[in-house]
């Protein structure tokens, strides 16, 4: 069985994380219910049980094996080359269990991510409002901003902010009813109470908790009957004085399909948003992940520089700094050697090749004519005025320097000019750089605009 749950996996968990994690498990036995697997370090062990263990189990499950238990041994004949600093060998996940947002078993919220508290949610210029606006509401007291409602793009934080607030209110307030789950979630429950004829129960158990978190709401723009009976589960709290908290991928006036009723409502409350994570902000998560790796797996080293330069070369997504930072402590821990500039270099070649950014053309083209004021139309025009010109030649420069155009195809864009033009245009913003400290901060300011 191990052999055809192992084949799914495969596909389940996709295939980088099944060659690093999966691959290297010795399979031991299955016995009373627990299926054994050698691994070579506890590092190993930990990391498959915490992110793979309930995949696994379910693949027992449906191939009915009788698995309710997976056991990782450190090998013991073949000995692990980085010593495992955690006393117990062993690891063991259990089907979970789910706690029940609901003292009367019924379950209506989705389970809660351990690791996503406030003390772990470094915070930075990018997401400092968002994070205070978010332990404000944490904090209960007379409803301040509501809804709450949090914006930013993918692997920014939103999720983490509201488990973050979940749980403090959990902490602090144990009586309340905080209920956490998805768009997608909301939907699919609403769905099944429509077929099952349950929708008094759906309305009793939705407008009866406290708190509600509805993440990623963008999910139910445009999916009618589901974005109506949101609607009103939303205004029944609201006028209750319960306290909302939604996330979404972008600001409210920007979702598509979303009802202009819904859109305003959700503005009446705090909007704010989490800004695409800078330089600093990175090097302070990664650092601190290091930290909890270390407290843990004191065998692991990493530089300062290695963690620079994962900083410098990894985008905005924290999730994909998260997932290049564990798969260097893997691959250490796998090769029991020291994490080296070459060897993040070498084993996250396709992450970075994913994260060098590419900025388009009509990205440096519209941010220019923000920046300067003008308009795009003047931009492409023949105009020679300086006011115009000065931005079209840092727009010409600006497109050299981060996309891989040519000169002739960057000519062509800016109003069918000729490849002179733009050399020359090219040359003028570098000489200005250096005799003009406009120039220079302008460059400087559009190209970490555009980068970010
Ligand atoms: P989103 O919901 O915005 O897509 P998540 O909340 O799921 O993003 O965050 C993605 C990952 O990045 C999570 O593992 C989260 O813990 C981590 N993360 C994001 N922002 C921070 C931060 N400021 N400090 C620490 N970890 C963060
Ligand atoms: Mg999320």
């Amino acid at each position: 069985t191990w052999g055809q749950a192992r084949e799914t996996l495969q596909t389940t968990i996709g295939k980088n994380n099944f060659q690093t994690w999966i691959e290297p498990l010795t399979f031991v036995s299955c016995e009373g219910g627990v299926a054994e697997f050698g691994v070579q370090t506890s590092f190993q062990g930990d990391w498959v049980s915490r992110n793979f263990g309930d995949e696994i189990l379910r693949q027992f499950e449906k191939l009915g094996a009788p698995v309710d238990r997976l056991k990782f041994s450190v090998h013991a004949n073949r000995p692990a080359r980085v010593a495992p600093s955690a006393p117990a060998p062993e690891t063991f996940v259990s089907k979970p269990t789910r706690a029940a947002a609901f003292s009367d078993d019924t379950v209506i919220g989705a389970p809660l991510d351990k690791r996503f508290t406030f003390d772990r949610f470094v915070v930075g210029k990018p997401n400092e409002l968002a994070h205070a606006a978010a332990r404000r509401v944490a904090e209960g007291g007379p409803v301040s901003f509501n809804p709450l409602f949090l914006y930013g793009g993918v692997g920014l934080g939103k999720t983490h902010l509201m488990h973050a607030i979940a749980w403090e209110l959990q902490t602090r307030s144990p009586e309340l009813k905080v209920v956490y789950l998805s768009a997608e979630q909301f939907m699919y429950r609403f769905i099944q109470a429509l077929r099952d004829k349950q929708m008094m129960d759906f309305k009793s158990l939705f407008r009866s908790v406290d708190v509600l978190m509805v993440d990623d709401v963008q999910f139910i723009a445009g999916k009618g009957s589901t974005q109506d009976e949101f609607f009103h589960t939303f205004n029944a709290l609201i006028d209750q004085q319960k306290q909302i908290i939604i996330s979404a991928d972008r600001a409210p006036g920007e979702i598509d399909g979303l009802e202009e009723r819904i859109r305003s409502r959700l503005q009446w409350g705090l909007v704010v948003d989490l800004h695409p994570t800078d330089y600093e902000l990175r090097l302070g998560i990664l650092q601190q992940k290091v930290e909890q790796y270390r407290a843990q797996y004191q065998e692991l080293k990493i530089t300062d520089g290695v963690l620079e330069f994962l900083a410098h070369r990894i985008s905005n997504n924290v999730r994909v700094l998260e997932g290049a930072l564990t798969r260097l402590f893997a691959l250490a821990s796998l090769v029991g050697r020291e994490i080296t500039l070459e060897m993040a270099q070498e084993s996250l070649a396709d992450i970075l090749r994913q994260s060098d950014r590419k900025v388009t053309m009509d990205e440096i083209m519209r941010k220019t004519c923000d920046y300067y004021n003008v308009r795009m139309s003047d931009l492409l025009s023949p105009k020679r005025s300086r006011n115009i010109a000065r931005p079209r030649q840092m727009a010409m420069w600006l497109a050299k320097l981060l996309t891989q155009r040519s000169y002739p195809e960057i000519g062509k864009r800016f109003g069918n000019r000729d490849h002179t033009t733009v050399i020359h245009a090219v040359r003028k913003i570098d000489e200005l750089k250096a005799q003009d400290s406009q120039v220079a901060e302008d460059a400087e300011l559009l190209r970490r605009m555009l980068e970010a």
